[in-house]
C-alpha cells in the first residue's frame, strides 16, 4: 500500500472528517490514478484512507477514516447499501430519485439517479473512476435493476484528467423515459438530457411553487432559465392562466411543450422563449411587461470560490431585473446553484438587487435541495443549491 504524508498541520480538514486534501497539503507520496492509499500526517499517524488523484487540485479524497476498514468490493457494497436504506425512509414523491449523492454518501464523485427502471451513473473522480465497474455491479445488485447508463461528461472530469465517457455501462435500449413528479408526468432522455438527464435536486421546489402560485393567486408567470419546464408545469397546475418558458436550449423548450400537452394543459396557456434570459428581462422591462410570478433557476455561475465575485453580479442583475418585472404583491422564486455562493450570501446578493429595484419583499419561502441529494455535517460543501421565495411587497 502506497503512503502519502501530510505536512505538518495540514491534517486538521481530515481530523473533522472532511473528505478532501489539497495538493499543497501533501508532502511527500504519490500513487496511479484512482489508487487507495494510506494517508498519514506529518508525526505519522494514520488519518484515513483515500482515492490519489494525480492531477487534481484535489489530491485525495477519503473513503474512509477507521483503520481497519478495507477498500474492496464489499465497502463499495456497504456504501451503496446505506445510501439506499436512507432514501427507502424518504418519501421521495417520484419514481425519480437520486440514490448516491457523492460525498454526503461516503462515495466522493459518484452520483447516481434512479428513473424508474433505469440507473444513470457519473463517475467524475479518479478513486469511483478506477473502481467503475465495481460499482456498477454493486448498485445493480442492491437495486434489482439492469439498466445502468453512464454519463461521464461533467466538467469535473477534465479537472480530474479523466476522458468523456458516455454509454451503456450496463444492459442496453431505449435512452427516453416518462417519469413521474408529483402529479405530473415528465419526460427525459438519460443520453442527451443535461446533467443525468433531469434536475431532479428542484423537485421540492416545483411543488412548492405550484402551491405558491395557487394559494398567491399568480395568473402571469415567467419561468426563466426553464429547461424541459419543470417549474412551468408546476406553474399550470397551481392554476395559473399564461405561462412563459425561457431557455437557451432549444431542445429542451420543445420538451417543455410537448409537457404541457402531456399534463393535458391548454397549449394556448403556455409560450417558449428561445432565448437569453438577461436579454429577454431587459426586453421585457423595455415593452412594460409584468408578471405575477417569476422563477430564476440559473445554471451554476459560480464552479468554485473563485468565481464568486464576478458571479455575484450576475446573479444580482437579473434579480434586480425580476424585482422590476414584478406586479406588487407578485411572487419570485430565485436560486443559485453555485457551491461558491454561500446562503448568506446568496441573500445579500438578492437584498442588494431589491435595493437597486427599489423594491422590497418578504420573504416567505426559503428552499433547497430535496433530501434525496443530502447534506452531511460534516460536508458544508453540500449546500450548493438554494433559493427564496419572495413576495414584493
Ligand atoms: N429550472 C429547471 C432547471 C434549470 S437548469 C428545472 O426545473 O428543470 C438551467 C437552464 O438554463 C438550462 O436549461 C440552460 O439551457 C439554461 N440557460 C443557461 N444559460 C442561459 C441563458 N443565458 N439564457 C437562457 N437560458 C440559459
Amino acid at each position: 500500500m502506497k503512503k502519502i504524508t501530510l505536512r505538518t498541520g495540514k491534517e486538521r480538514s481530515l481530523v473533522k472528517r472532511h473528505p478532501w486534501v489539497f495538493e499543497s497539503s501533501v508532502a511527500r507520496g504519490g500513487g496511479d490514478s484512482g489508487e487507495t492509499v494510506r494517508v498519514e500526517s506529518a508525526d505519522g499517524a494514520f488519518l484515513c484512507w483515500a482515492a490519489f488523484s494525480p492531477q487534481s487540485q484535489i489530491r485525495l479524497r477519503a473513503w474512509s477514516f477507521d483503520e481497519a476498514e478495507r477498500i474492496d468490493a464489499a465497502f463499495f457494497q456497504r456504501r451503496i447499501a446505506q445510501a439506499l436504506a436512507m432514501r427507502a425512509r424518504l418519501a421521495v414523491a417520484s419514481d425519480a430519485v437520486r440514490l448516491i449523492h457523492g460525498e454526503a454518501d461516503g462515495l466522493p464523485g459518484l452520483i447516481v439517479d434512479r428513473y424508474v427502471d433505469t440507473l444513470v451513473a457519473q463517475f467524475t473522480s479518479a478513486g469511483v473512476e478506477r473502481w467503475k465497474g465495481v460499482i456498477a455491479d454493486a448498485l445493480l445488485a442492491a437495486t434489482g435493476l439492469t439498466r445502468l447508463y453512464e454519463r461521464s461528461d461533467a466538467q469535473a472530469r477534465e479537472w480530474e484528467g479523466l476522458p468523456v465517457q458516455t454509454g451503456w455501462l450496463r444492459g442496453e435500449g431505449e435512452t427516453a423515459i416518462t417519469i413521474r413528479e408529483h402529479d405530473w408526468r415528465l419526460t427525459l432522455d438519460v443520453a442527451q438530457g443535461h446533467k443525468t438527464g433531469y434536475y431532479l435536486d428542484q423537485r421540492d421546489s416545483r411543488r412548492r411553487f405550484a402551491d405558491a402560485v395557487k394559494q398567491y393567486g399568480c395568473q402571469t408567470v415567467l419561468n426563466c432559465f426553464s429547461y424541459t419546464g419543470g417549474f412551468s408545469v408546476a406553474a399550470l397546475a397551481g392554476g395559473a392562466g399564461q405561462v412563459v418558458s425561457v431557455d437557451s436550449s432549444g431542445p429542451a423548450l420543445e420538451r417543455a411543450k410537448a409537457h404541457v400537452a402531456l399534463n393535458g394543459f391548454d397549449a394556448a396557456r403556455h409560450e417558449a422563449w428561445d432565448a437569453d434570459v438577461n436579454a429577454t428581462l431587459r426586453r421585457c422591462l423595455a415593452e412594460g411587461r409584468r408578471f405575477d410570478a417569476i422563477v430564476l433557476d440559473p445554471p451554476k455561475f459560480a464552479p468554485t470560490a473563485a468565481h464568486a465575485e464576478r458571479a455575484a453580479r450576475a446573479y444580482k442583475d437579473i434579480n434586480r431585473l425580476a424585482f422590476m418585472l414584478l406586479n406588487d404583491g407578485g411572487l419570485l422564486y430565485t436560486f443559485s446553484c453555485s457551491g461558491g455562493i454561500a446562503p448568506d450570501l446568496f441573500h445579500k446578493i438578492v437584498a442588494g438587487a431589491g435595493l437597486d429595484a427599489g423594491v422590497d419583499g418578504y420573504i416567505v419561502e426559503r428552499l433547497s435541495a430535496a433530501a434525496d441529494h443530502p447534506q452531511t455535517v460534516r460536508f458544508p460543501e453540500g449546500d450548493y443549491l438554494k433559493g427564496l421565495g419572495i413576495l414584493r411587497r
